[in-house]
């Protein structure tokens, strides 16, 4: 990676070589897919309940109990977590590939999964039908359905702010075609990368305030925000529960407890404050709870992912994120 993006005196440049241990990268990854799939299983007892309403069922939700909407054991991951694992195996086994990505969702979707997306349906369905893995662009598109899977490319990008751009507009357009929908893939993805390798809160508000430089729609305040499957509500959610909290405990209740779409939220949120606070942080009870081997898959192919990734081959002046790269999705 040479290209730099629109380096200039603002404080979001680092200049120094910046050089990482890719073990502290590899528990970092392996905190994020934990804390997303914790968030998953959480949030799923909330899902398209008010926070009213979570409130008198459950006073504060803050342990994994299934139930829900989808009658889920307690648990169970939802699709958000599947599809990302679908990502993760393909990455791993074969390098990316969207044909491969496309493939894996399609032997999902064959398996009935109890939940899966209206878009992601409709794309998954046109890839079977035509075999193609490019959406159409959509007004309809702008659903959280792209932004959820996201974290297994970050991991595999880590290192390289190009690949993470590429990457991700490839693997959103398989089910969805939107630029607000790539716009919040790749903001998430590239603060993802700043926590991945260990940046503060600062740098990552920085990042965030040009992104919303750029995006104004997404700007997030202390107001209630529905956490709806709409992707501005859902990166707003994310957003202002990340950066008003100081835990991964807190920052992952206090966002299923909106609930709305308090799956996907959790598990976005979950994977970003993962990476931020590390492994350490994620409450046992939480990763017990996780039904069958998925914490232990979801451990073993972070680190397989950042094993794969540039900075893995390239531990020296690691590029980071510096501006949000909008310019590079369009
Ligand atoms: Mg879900």
């Amino acid at each position: 990676m040479t290209r730099e993006h629109g380096e200039r005196g603002d404080g979001l440049v680092a200049s120094k070589p910046y050089r990482v241990s890719i073990e502290d990268v590899g528990d970092r990854a392996a905190a994020a897919f934990l804390g997303f799939a914790s968030g998953d299983a959480l949030g799923a007892t909330a899902e398209f309940l008010t926070p009213t309403e979570i409130q008198a069922q459950f006073g504060v939700l803050r342990d994994i109990v299934g139930g829900g909407w989808l009658r889920l054991p307690a648990g169970s991951v939802t699709d958000d977590t599947e599809m990302s694992l679908c990502i993760a195996r393909s990455i791993v086994e074969v390098g990316f590939s969207p044909q491969d990505i496309a493939e894996r969702f399609a032997a999902w979707l064959k398996t009935a999964p109890r939940d899966v997306g209206a878009t992601c349906r409709r794309g998954i369905r046109r890839y079977i039908v035509e075999g193609t893995v490019f959406a159409q662009p959509s007004e309809m598109d702008a659903g959280n359905g792209a932004v959820m899977r996201m974290l297994p490319i970050a991991l595999a990008s880590v290192g390289d702010s190009s690949v993470l751009a590429k990457w991700s507009t490839a693997q959103a357009h398989i089910t969805h075609y939107h630029p607000l929908s790539d716009a919040a893939c790749l903001i998430f993805g590239q603060l993802l990368h700043l926590a991945l390798v260990g940046h503060g809160k600062p740098r990552l508000l920085a990042l965030t305030d040009d992104f919303l430089s750029h995006y104004p729609t997404f700007k997030f305040d202390g107001k209630f925000v529905q956490s709806s499957a709409y992707v501005v509500d859902t990166l707003r959610t994310v957003l202002r529960a990340f950066f008003e909290t100081n835990t991964f405990e807190d920052c992952v209740v206090r966002t299923v407890n909106w609930g709305g779409d308090a799956d996907t939220t959790g598990a976005i949120v979950g994977a970003l404050a993962g990476a931020y606070y590390g492994l350490q942080e994620i409450p046992r009870r939480w990763s017990k709870k996780l039904q069958g081997e998925v914490a232990k898959e979801v451990q073993r192919l972070a680190r397989d992912l950042v094993a794969r990734s540039p900075v893995a081959a390239r531990p020296l002046n690691v590029d980071v994120p510096r501006v949000f790269l909008r310019g590079l999705i369009e």
